[in-house]
């Protein structure tokens, strides 16, 4: 991507006001859940796969900076905002497809990703719902990168589909779940997908589940800027009631973390990182409420959570820089009183020194 002054940055946004409706200077925290952060220099929403072709074939043309904006449940945008065109994606549809026969004993990628240590640290208990759900038939499901995650999960399982449950109560949309390779309890996103469609160079590219590189909260999307338009799941066919009641019981679990957050700040310790430090368990959560006693801890308008010390919530008059700064000061104490470096779940935007 060529960086352009700005006068050249807005000469191609009026480029693209032929086919889409540019807005300017948008502000873009009611966009997120944290409701934190400045404008966008320049914002569009696309509603349909056709308008993302287009869209990313022009910003190709054009060799634009671009954003793209999900559900904002993971992103911390800075005060000053996004100096570049910033993509609200709502191509939300869901495509049912064949039905398909694997080899394979185990789901895709399946407990290759984080430990049992590490996913019992997280901050709620979930245990006693967790179950292999394998079947060696599976529904292929083609769903838009827009799409809301919860709508997704209820309607795949409406239609006895099963893989998603893990994920219910999580805020969001598919692209930000396949970015994040977001994780609930024992099991990863990852686990059902087949393939990702991606615009790159102008062209939808299809990308295997070995190519997306996929990791504890992370994916190649993190390393390569590709837009994801859509993901094609392999969901099973395995007890749909237990499914269903897997999901109604994972979200009943999950409504008491604050939605006027960015869910967890930081991933949990390695096993080594404990290790180093004589850790018992590999809880950030823990490390900053009883090491470093910051659980309820203020700063300006954002503070540490009095009921779990990884969430760091918006009072209602905080700025992202309190954020920031809280954020800093965190990996600074975890730094100097044990060794250790903490690493962010959430993405940072319109930051110089993130
Ligand atoms: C209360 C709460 C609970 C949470 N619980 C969990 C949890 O249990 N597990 C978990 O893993 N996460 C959790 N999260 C974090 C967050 O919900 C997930 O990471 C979510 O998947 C982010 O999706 P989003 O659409 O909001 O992405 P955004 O926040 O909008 O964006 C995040 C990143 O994804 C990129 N992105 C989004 N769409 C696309 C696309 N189409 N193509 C390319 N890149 C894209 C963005 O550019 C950005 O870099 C929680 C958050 C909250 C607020």
């Amino acid at each position: 991507m060529i960086i352009m002054d700005k006068e050249t940055r807005f000469e191609n946004y009026k480029l693209l006001e032929k086919d889409f409706s540019v807005e300017y200077d948008k502000p873009l925290l009611q966009f997120t859940t944290w409701r934190l952060g400045g404008n966008a220099e320049a914002f569009v929403i696309v509603k349909t796969s056709e308008q993302f072709i287009a869209l990313f074939t022009l910003i190709d043309q054009l060799n634009l900076d671009y954003f793209i904006l999900g559900g904002g449940s993971n992103l911390l945008i800075s005060d000053t905002g996004i100096k570049k065109l910033v993509i609200k994606n709502e191509v939300s549809d869901i495509v049912f497809g064949d039905v398909v026969k694997v080899s394979s004993e185990k789901n895709i990628g399946e407990n290759v990703l984080r430990t049992e240590e590490h996913w019992k640290a997280g901050f709620l208990t979930f245990s006693d719902l967790d179950y292999d759900d394998f079947s060696d038939t599976k529904t292929r499901v083609i769903i838009y990168s827009g799409t809301i995650l919860q709508k997704a999960i209820n309607i795949t399982l409406e239609n006895k589909l099963s893989g998603l449950q893990w994920f219910s109560g999580i805020p969001g949309t598919i692209g930000g779940a396949i970015y994040n390779n977001i994780h609930g309890g024992s099991k990863h996103f990852s686990e059902n997908v087949e393939w990702v469609e991606v615009l790159k160079n102008g062209k939808v590219v299809r990308l295997s589940v070995d190519e997306l590189k996929f990791g504890y909260d992370y994916s190649l999307l993190h390393k390569e800027k590709l837009a994801v338009l859509s993901v094609g799941l392999l969901l099973n066919h395995f007890d749909p009631e237990k499914a269903k009641k897997t999901a109604i019981e994972w979200t009943k679990r999950k409504v008491i973390q604050p939605r006027n957050s960015c869910g967890s700040v930081f991933k949990n310790l390695t096993q080594e990182q404990a290790d180093s430090a004589g850790l018992k368990n590999l809880s950030v959560g823990f490390l900053i409420d009883t090491v470093l006693n910051m659980k309820g801890y203020k700063l300006n308008g954002v503070q540490v959570y009095e009921s779990h010390a990884n969430f760091i919530v918006n009072n209602g008059n905080g700025k992202a820089q309190d954020v920031f700064d809280l954020v800093k000061l965190i990996k600074q104490r975890a730094k100097d009183e044990l060794g250790i470096d903490l690493v962010e779940e959430f993405v940072y935007i319109g930051f110089q020194d993130a």
